[in-house]
């Protein structure tokens, strides 16, 4: 059945997948964006689409359109983005959730919110199961964004309770592909344009932390398959690759494969930075039968390979 799916932040690096990859499924898409840290680039080949509308909009002013389904994707997700300005992040987050819910409220949509593994902090357990309730620091540099996002699943959560909105909350880990900004200070993204231009690759600490990283595709894939649940499925369900690698490996691999002469330099590793990742992605296989199926080779050459073309290497 062809759908009116609204998405939020559809011009950022995940949004952009998300909007494509509904068109392709025959749906109308309507894109929601403050171009904050998207760009006009990830989504000009759909601009010709007649199913595609590109709305400038941020969230944290309410917004009214009739849909079926709403994906609330806005919010900056790098660290360096979403320190920039924190009471921006948080009010996006926050003041976001509270107008997409409203929207939903009134138009009896389904809505699914893009959480994340941060709502988790600094684990003390390994892997992470959706029944940890986390270790946040709630006034630390990361803390507009964690407890944004937590703030959020709360919202979510009591309108579903209070109002019957229908709900779905997905926690995403870790997630890199094409179109991820070059200069948002992600790992994958950072280390592949240092590593292109031969230039030193910078570790924080000394590497050991780890992380597991999910190529957008699946990801935008389960995004897609959890959001066609039955009501009854509101999650909160992690999403990731459960493969697991420290910093250190990563910059040697990606070294490895561009055939890069960058050297390694280690620098301070950033106040909160959690020393594991890894998420436990049972819940989420049994509801929807997905697993992650790109290996880390094949995506990082992927994303190689946009940077190569972005910035003409
Ligand atoms: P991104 O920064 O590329 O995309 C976010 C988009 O939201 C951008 O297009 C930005 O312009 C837009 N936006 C920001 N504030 C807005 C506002 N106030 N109003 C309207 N639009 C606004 O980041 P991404 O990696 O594509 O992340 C998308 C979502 O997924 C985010 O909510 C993020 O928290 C979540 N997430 C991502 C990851 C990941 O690894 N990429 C992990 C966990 C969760
Ligand atoms: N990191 C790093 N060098 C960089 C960028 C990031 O060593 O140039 C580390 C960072 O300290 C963190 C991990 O890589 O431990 C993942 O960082 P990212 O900002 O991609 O995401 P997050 O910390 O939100 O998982």
């Amino acid at each position: 059945m062809k759908k009116k799916i609204l998405v939020t932040g559809g011009a950022g690096f995940i949004g952009s997948h998300l909007c494509e990859k509904l068109l392709s499924m025959g749906h109308e898409v309507i894109c929601l964006d403050n171009f904050f840290t998207g760009q006009k680039e990830n989504i000009i080949h759909l601009i010709d689409n007649p199913f595609f509308e590109l709305i400038r909009h941020d969230v944290t002013m309410p917004f009214f359109i009739e849909v079926d389904e709403i994906y609330n994707l806005a919010c900056p997700a790098s660290p360096v983005h979403y320190q920039h300005n924190a009471i921006k992040t948080i009010k996006t987050s926050v003041m976001g959730s509270v107008n997409m819910l409203g929207l939903a409220k009134r138009i009896k949509a389904k809505i699914l919110q893009a959480s994340t593994s941060e709502v988790y902090g600094i684990p003390d357990i390994s892997p992470q199961p959706e029944s940890y309730w986390g270790n946040v620091n709630p006034i630390g540099p990361r803390s507009c964004y964690d407890e944004g996002k937590r703030c959020a699943e709360s919202l979510f959560i009591n309108y579903h309770i209070q109002n019957n909105v229908k709900i779905k909350i997905l926690r995403i880990f870790n997630t890199y592909g094409p179109r991820m900004h070059p200069n948002d200070g992600r790992v994958v993204s950072n280390f592949i344009v240092q590593a292109i231009q031969n230039k030193d690759i910078t570790i924080y600490g000394d590497g050991s932390q780890t992380r597991s990283f999910c190529f957008v595709d699946d990801l935008v894939d389960g995004m897609i398959k959890f959001m066609d649940t039955p009501n009854d499925v509101i999650g909160p369900a992690n999403i990731g690759n459960p493969e697991e690698y420290r910093i250190i490996d990563l910059a040697k691999k990606i070294i490895d494969i561009t055939n890069s002469s960058s050297k390694l330099v280690y620098m301070p590793l950033p106040q909160d930075d959690p020393s594991q990742r890894k998420p436990d992605i049972t819940l989420v296989k049994q509801l929807i039968h997905w697993q992650p199926t790109t290996k880390l080779i094949d995506g990082l050459n992927k994303t190689i390979s946009y940077f190569h073309k972005t910035l003409k290497t």
